[in-house]
């Protein structure tokens, strides 16, 4: 599709058409279904949403990180439209189809670890994270199940359960799955100065040891880096000593790389920036299929045996279509460009970042990896969040024509997942505008 990759406003956003069209949403969708921004994208391509005004926007969220590959994806887009007139749904545990396998079969082969793996498909990340502790649970034959602070795992009720914040996650929305405990994160910012990875996983194993009970224990399932979160690295050697001490106590270890993972850190996957770390299972969703909804979870054959035939699975997981559209995504990456195009988009997000929090003291910490990176806001000289100037700068960029996201507990972080297609040129332009909104203050 021919989109020029280029920013472009001609009315004011939003705009008089999607005004009107979110009105009437508002009149028909449920409430409880929320808007960042109320703008109405009518089509995309690249890193370039068009809105029905006729509006270009900068996408510097990709939809939450799914549209890694780039909008309207051409390879994806002729896998889609040749596997739709082809083959739409048997159910794969009825009558199976080749792209459910070939799918599994690329996870397979590049998640980290040396030992034999095999996966599963499903629609949605959360529906991944579930499956993840069903058989984690069945292997282990226990109940337990420990999760970190600021974690976020989705939206069902066990998911629910498991992510950190109650607003606008879990209120009112009880009772929730029992046998779940958060356990403190290694987040450097906010954490004593000075504290090692090392140390601050010695705080959550013996938080776990004291609370739960190793014993207890079926797994433990943690963001390499957290993307609701605020997009929070844990300081070097947390991961590998969490690792070593759930390997040494017969836990499965989950390594939830649905935001994180697909390229978007500049590896296959986020687990692999520390070494050492060696996740027992995986949950993949999210970059995976261009935009089409597919998950996955891939892990040690063992535990993916672990169940019986038929305890896995639902009637649309691993859909043909979506399956087409993720090998499509997967090919490329093993084709070679993709994961150094997210360390580029890096070499030049990380610096013009950084030097706005030179300038602006309102910007507390710039962190991240490869294409996620945010920067979190304080209260100028402490580190105190600071949501209100997190609003105005999201609400400056989107009125400029640049979709950017927020995150964090305290909703004082502004985090960038661009699509890896995005150019040089596109980044330095949203730089640009969110630096006028920071002047702005
Ligand atoms: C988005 C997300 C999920 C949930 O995925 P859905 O597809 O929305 O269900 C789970 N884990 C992480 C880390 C996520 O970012």
């Amino acid at each position: 599709m021919a989109i020029e990759q280029q920013r472009k406003l001609v009315t004011s956003i939003p705009g008089p058409k999607s005004q009107a069209l979110h009105k009437n949403r508002l009149e028909q969708v449920g409430h409880g279904v929320g808007t960042t921004l109320p703008v109405y994208i009518d089509s995309a391509h690249g890193a370039i949403l068009v809105d029905v005004d006729g509006n270009q926007l900068i996408d510097m969220g990709s939809g939450i990180g799914v549209t890694t590959i780039g909008h309207t994806n051409e390879a994806v887009v002729q896998a889609v439209s040749e596997q739709v007139a082809k083959l739409t749904h048997t159910l794969f545990t009825v009558t199976p189809y080749l792209p459910y396998v070939e799918v599994c079969e690329i996870l397979n082969r590049h998640m980290p670890g040396k030992f034999v793996k095999r996966s599963a498909l499903f629609n949605s990340g959360a529906e991944a994270v579930e499956n993840a502790i069903k058989l984690a649970r069945k292997y282990t034959n226990r109940n337990e199940i420990a999760v970190f602070d600021h974690a976020y795992h989705g939206r069902t009720n066990l998911t629910m359960a498991m992510n950190f914040k109650n607003m606008p996650y879990a209120d009112g929305f009880g009772p929730f799955a029992g046998s779940v405990t958060h356990v403190p994160m290694s987040y450097p910012f906010h954490d004593p100065a000075g504290m090692t990875g090392e140390e601050a996983a010695t705080r959550a194993i013996n938080y776990m040891e004291k609370r739960i009970g190793a014993k207890n224990l079926a797994a433990v399932v943690i963001e390499p880096i957290q993307g609701e979160g605020g997009f929070i690295v844990p300081a070097p050697g947390f991961l590998k000593t969490l690792s070593v001490w759930t390997k040494a106590n017969g836990i499965v270890l989950v390594a939830d790389e649905v935001q994180a993972g697909m390229a978007r850190t500049g590896k296959w996957f986020a687990s692999e920036h520390e070494e050492g770390f060696e996740p027992d299972l995986m949950t993949i969703a999210k970059g995976i299929a261009g935009g089409m909804p597919i998950s996955a979870v891939t892990g040690r054959a063992e535990i993916m045996d672990s169940s019986h035939p038929g305890g896995i699975g639902g009637t649309f997981g691993g859909n043909p279509v979506a399956a087409a559209a993720a090998l499509a995504v997967l090919k490329q990456i093993e084709a070679g460009g993709v994961l150094e195009k997210a360390v580029q988009i890096e070499s030049v997000l990380k610096p013009r970042l950084l030097a706005m929090q030179e300038r602006f003291p309102v910007i507390g910490e710039v962190r991240g990896r490869g294409a996620m990176l945010a920067i979190e806001f304080v209260q100028p000289g402490t580190r105190e969040p600071n949501a209100a100037v997190t609003d105005a700068i999201m609400k400056f960029c989107h009125q400029n024509g640049v979709v950017v996201l927020n995150a964090g507990t305290y909703g004082n972080v502004i985090r960038f997942l661009p699509s890896l297609a995005i150019s040089d040129d596109l980044l330095n332009e949203a730089m640009d505008v969110l630096e006028a909104g920071l002047g702005t203050l």
